[in-house]
């Protein structure tokens, strides 16, 4: 049986190509993909393409394009039985966790991917993770998808979306999954680690929430942060939450101000969520009496979500209206495996 995936570019380097005449790089118009990859007809799928309009560089997504992009999927989610997005690398991770978190019970393929070098540059890497992206988003099992999740390709690897950093600005693999493993490994074949693919929602019925609060910060500390931009971070005009990037495994100053400031912002209504600084590994704060102070100063522990994951957890259920014991429980939880649960 063949696959429909609908493709949806949204921007990014691996919309570029050169132009023969003028050596410039211009965009690439994705609706010809047959004509300039006839090898895709060889794959077990059917195409169609939606380019958004505009088409723009990752940097300035905002969460109302996160917002679009998640429409699309819903208003075409019944016609096709796999998406690929095609996005810029900059700002990836954070589409594609938002995305997790306001699809739900998502029982089809969401591949994101993009390329670091653009798609009509001889030595791309664009057609590799466009043709595996589209793959295996068609994959199934019978008449079930192979990996009915949020997902992102790239060079070799397909991780949960939630749980990628992009990691390098030059290396073709920009991405890595650093806590949780990859969902497939490429090679000569497509190999997929059925048990880390969740398909828990399979049966429920897919419904989209583009909620999204825009009143949050990341504050990343540092030796040597003063006490006026620490107060000033977190009383920002209209701040209800905070992803407070720590040292290690959740430390932080147990200077009087340092505490005392977190404390004030938490009982004016503000949730601080302690993420690592590390690029792997978990918050833990029960090991060290740095970490213990945040908790007693009320601060929910991340454990080893991504500062990216976080940050878009927060602006969705936030938009949502959580009330604070229901935001604290969901925070605190795995809600799209974006963290480990002990
Ligand atoms: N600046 C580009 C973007 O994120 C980089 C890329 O696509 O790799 O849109």
């Amino acid at each position: 049986m063949r696959s429909s995936i609908l493709i949806i570019y949204t921007g990014g380097t691996i919309g570029m190509k050169t132009d023969d005449a003028t050596g410039a790089l211009v965009p690439f118009d994705f609706s010809g993909i047959y004509d300039e990859f006839p090898s895709l007809k060889r794959l077990n799928v059917d195409i169609d393409v939606l380019t958004m309009s505009p088409v723009i560089d990752s940097s300035n997504v905002e969460p109302s394009n996160w917002a679009a992009l998640a429409g699309l999927i819903r208003d075409n989610y019944a016609r096709y039985d796999g998406f690929v997005v095609l996005h810029g690398t900059d700002t990836m991770s954070y589409t594609a966790s938002a995305l997790s978190f306001m699809l739900e019970n998502l029982a089809k393929p969401v591949v994101f991917t993009g390329s670091q070098i653009p798609i009509g540059v001889l030595r791309t890497d664009g057609r590799e993770n466009l043709i595996t992206a589209i793959e295996i988003a068609g994959a199934r099992i019978g008449d079930r998808p192979e990996v009915p999740e949020v997902s992102l390709y790239f060079q070799n690897r397909l991780f949960r979306a939630n749980r990628t950093k992009k990691h390098s600005a030059e290396e073709l693999s920009a991405f890595a999954s650093h806590n949780y493993p990859a969902l497939a490994d490429v090679g000569v074949g497509i190999h997929y680690r059925y048990g880390a693919i969740c398909r828990c929602d399979a049966g429920k019925t897919f419904s989209v929430n583009t909620a999204v609060s825009q009143d949050v910060a990341v504050v990343k500390i540092f030796p040597g942060m003063t006490e006026p931009v620490f107060r000033a971070m977190l009383s920002a005009e209209g701040v209800r939450g905070v992803v407070l990037e720590t040292y290690g495994a959740g430390n932080a100053p147990t200077f009087g101000w340092f505490i005392g400031a977190l404390e004030e912002a938490i009982s004016r209504g503000v949730h601080v969520l302690n993420v690592t600084q590390c690029v792997s590994g978990s918050v833990n704060m029960d090991i060290y009496e740095t970490g213990r102070r945040l908790q007693e100063a009320g601060v929910i522990s991340g454990r080893d979500i991504t500062t990216e994951a976080a940050l878009a957890k927060m602006m969705c259920l936030l938009g949502r209206g959580c009330g604070t014991a229901e935001f604290v429980e969901l925070m605190r939880h795995s809600v799209r495996g974006e963290m480990t649960e002990e």
